[in-house]
């Protein structure tokens, strides 16, 4: 039996103004009042302040999409660890696919924004997954742990524990198609076993790793289910108060 923290985080991605923000916090919070598990919202920048006045004293945990790892500077248009860091910010996701694909983020600068989050006491939420031409020839497993080597290459064991890895098959991503939950097992586990690797067993078996990829109210139990599937990165569900409740209540 493993104490890893079972983590619902919310993606809303490039939805929701200000006052859009603090009314979906605000119902979200009530679904999320007595979670079993760890819940996390990560709002776009620019609804960071409000989120985390409106989520402060509560469960539920705010956190950003994106940031830069470096600490300050000439860099128009991008924010520092240290600036999600001061408002209460205590999440952040890293290379998600859609920040690779349309983005250009590359393995290189997610270890580097993976390092700049531990560095200013972000938990990092590390995506990485496989489109389907790569599942399709193959050589999913590979890219995976590719993926996660180069990510974490410069993390020692002792900061594993501050590092929550999620799986999204770039497929499942706001496709309605989900991965099966064997499909989902499966390389969650391959995910952990490339951590027991490189670092040991123990540091691998307390990582949460959390499914992203059209989980909802209806599939979520399922998936949750899995013994090497510690949460969920949900991205269309988490801008439904109500649907989100469902999945956070599927959590044990
Ligand atoms: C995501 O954006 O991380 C995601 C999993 O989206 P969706 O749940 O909409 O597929």
């Amino acid at each position: 039996m493993s104490n890893r923290k079972t983590i619902i985080a919310g993606n809303w991605k490039m939805n929701k103004t200000p006052k859009e923000a603090e009314a979906l916090l605000g119902d979200v919070l009530n679904v999320a009042k007595g979670a079993a598990c760890e819940v996390v919202v990560c709002t776009p920048y620019v609804d960071l302040p409000c989120a985390c006045a409106v989520a402060k004293g509560s469960n539920v945990n705010v956190g950003a999409q994106n940031l830069h790892f470096k600490a300050s500077g000439a860099y128009t248009g991008e924010i520092s660890a240290a600036m999600l860091q001061e408002l209460g910010v205590g999440y952040v996701i890293i290379g998600h696919s859609e920040r690779r694909e349309y983005f250009a983020e590359t393995d290189a600068t997610v270890a580097l924004k993976i390092g700049a989050a531990l560095a200013a006491g972000l938990t990092p939420i590390l995506c990485v997954g496989e489109s389907l031409e790569q599942r399709e020839q193959g050589i999913m497993g590979e890219h995976i742990r590719t993926q996660i080597k180069i990510a974490l290459a410069d993390v020692a064991a002792a900061d594993m524990g501050k590092v929550v890895v999620a799986y999204e098959p770039i497929w499942a991503i706001g496709t309605g198609k989900t991965a099966t939950s064997e499909q989902a097992q499966e390389v969650c586990k391959l995910i952990r076993d490339t951590l027991a690797e490189l670092y040991d067993d123990a540091t691998a078996q307390s990582v949460s790793i959390l499914y992203g990829g059209s989980m909802n109210a209806k599939n979520a139990a399922e998936l949750l289910a899995q013994p090497d599937i510690d949460g969920g990165l949900i991205g269309g569900a988490s801008l439904k108060a109500e649907d989100f409740g469902k999945i956070i209540a599927a959590a044990k």
